[in-house]
C-alpha cells in the first residue's frame, strides 16, 4: 500500500495545542493523557448536574447476617 495523506492536524481540546491525528497518538483528540483525563473530569461534572436517571448504588447487605 502506498497511501500519501496528508496528517490531519486537530487541536487538543484541553490545551489546544496541535497534534496529528494518527494511530500513534493514543490520546487523540487530546495531545496527551493528562488533558484527556482533565476533559472526562468536566464531562462527568456536566453529566452530574443533568437531572435524570437515579444511580442506586448496590448496598452490600450480604454482610448483616454474618453478624447475628
Ligand atoms: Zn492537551
Amino acid at each position: 500500500m502506498s497511501t500519501l495523506t496528508n496528517p490531519i492536524i486537530v487541536k487538543c481540546p484541553t490545551c489546544k495545542c496541535p497534534i496529528t491525528w494518527i494511530p500513534e497518538q493514543l490520546f487523540k483528540p487530546f495531545c496527551c493523557e493528562r488533558c484527556r483525563l482533565i476533559d472526562l473530569g468536566e464531562w462527568v461534572m456536566e453529566e452530574k448536574r443533568i437531572p435524570g436517571e437515579s444511580l442506586e448504588l448496590e448496598n452490600d447487605d450480604r454482610e448483616d447476617s454474618f453478624f447475628q
